[in-house]
């Protein structure tokens, strides 16, 4: 497959309402080439606007939209060299897969060699040779979905935009297609910018997470970079699941993650409240004694059955508290600079000694 052109992607103090009401606003980011950037956000977050504003499909009220520097914010959507994918796949049913995939190359009169080159590579790459000459209703989801994709890939554009393509699939193939989705793209180097609610989806396959709510950005950065340093309340909740524990302490919040908090005789007096085993974990949901009968989720490594009421203590180390504004909800303590998920460099040299 030819390489694709560059793209670096700048979207500028973007603002959008309907009816004298915000849907978003200030919105800025980047994306550099070959990057995988995901949008994600709560349901009516404004995800989708701004995906369009993007596409061209929108028209944003103020701001503006650049690709490799060159102003796109009022340029129609065909003239924008974007791929798409929607959730509806938008396939035509009275065409094979082949000519759903060659749809756009023979609208702009790509040379039929061109094409069939084209064709052969992409479906290859996505696992549809043999089912060429199918119509979509002989397909299955997945299926339809990769039809989808190839014709997004195909065009070769500099950008593909994707608005929750995977969530009319079953659990099982959504995983599949995911993992499929990241390598594609990192085999092609497309740059990608994927909207999803789901934030399992956000953290397993983007380099950057742009999280919004209520039509504004609240933070953007790696998935690890979200995960150990929330700036608020809200992206504390958001990513991770069970969410992070907070807690009302001293006219603070303070927050702990469940995978931080171990069983410790000498710790805070808790008792069971609910105990559910999830296969690799257990989790169980604690009362704590002399935080005012808070409860608080903790992850418990294995199969642990416990009597509901049971004496349960439970400890944290310092070094995992995250502390967030009463008023605001937005984080207090500095960023945490250790990495709770990778091995540490001591680590690898301790290993490495071994
Ligand atoms: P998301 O994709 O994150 O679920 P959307 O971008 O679709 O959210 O919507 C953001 C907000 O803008 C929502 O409150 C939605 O109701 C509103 N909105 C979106 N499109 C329109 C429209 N065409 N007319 C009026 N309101 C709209
Ligand atoms: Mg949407």
């Amino acid at each position: 497959m030819t390489e694709l052109a560059t793209a670096k992607l700048s979207v500028k103090a973007l603002r959008r309402s309907y009816d004298n009401t915000h849907a978003v606003s200030d919105i800025d980011f980047q994306i550099n080439q070959g990057e995988f950037v995901v949008l994600l956000g709560p349901s009516g977050c404004g995800k989708s606007t701004t995906l369009k504003m993007v596409a061209g499909l929108e028209t944003p009220c103020s701001g503006s939209v650049e690709l490799d520097g060159r102003d796109i914010t009022h340029l129609p959507p065909g003239k924008r060299q974007l791929a798409m994918v929607f959730q509806s796949y938008a396939l035509f049913p009275h065409l094979s897969v082949a000519e759903n995939i060659l749809f756009g190359l023979k609208a702009r009169r790509t040379p039929a060699d061109i094409q069939q080159s084209r064709l052969a590579d992409v479906v290859a790459l996505v696992n549809l040779s043999d089912h060429l000459h199918k119509k979509p209703s002989q397909l299955s989801g997945g299926q339809c979905q990769r039809v989808a994709l190839a014709r997004a890939i195909v065009a070769e554009a500099p950008l593909c935009l994707m608005d929750e393509p995977l969530s009319n699939l079953d659990a099982k193939l959504r995983n599949d297609m995911r993992a499929e989705l990241r390598a594609i793209q990192r085999r092609l180097g497309m740059t990608l910018l994927y909207v999803t609610h789901d934030q399992v989806e956000a953290m397993s396959m983007a380099d950057q997470i742009i999280l919004m709510n209520q039509g504004e950005i609240v933070q953007s950065g790696s998935p690890q970079a979200l995960y150990n340093n929330p700036a608020s309340t809200f992206v504390a909740q958001f990513i991770g699941s069970p969410p992070m524990n907070l807690m009302n302490a001293d006219n603070l919040i303070l927050g702990v993650r469940p995978e931080h908090i171990h069983r410790d005789i000498n710790g805070y007096p808790a008792s069971v409240v609910t105990c559910d085993y999830h296969g690799a974990d257990t989790i169980i949901e604690v009362e704590l004694h002399d935080f005012d009968q808070q409860r608080i989720k903790l992850r418990h490594p294995g199969h642990l059955t416990l009597v509901p009421g049971s004496a349960f203590p439970v400890s944290w180390e310092k070094q995992y508290e995250h502390y967030f504004s009463c008023s605001d909800g937005q984080r207090i303590n500095a960023p945490q600079t250790h990495s709770t998920h990778q091995t540490t460099t001591s680590e690898m040299t301790h290993v490495q000694a071994l």
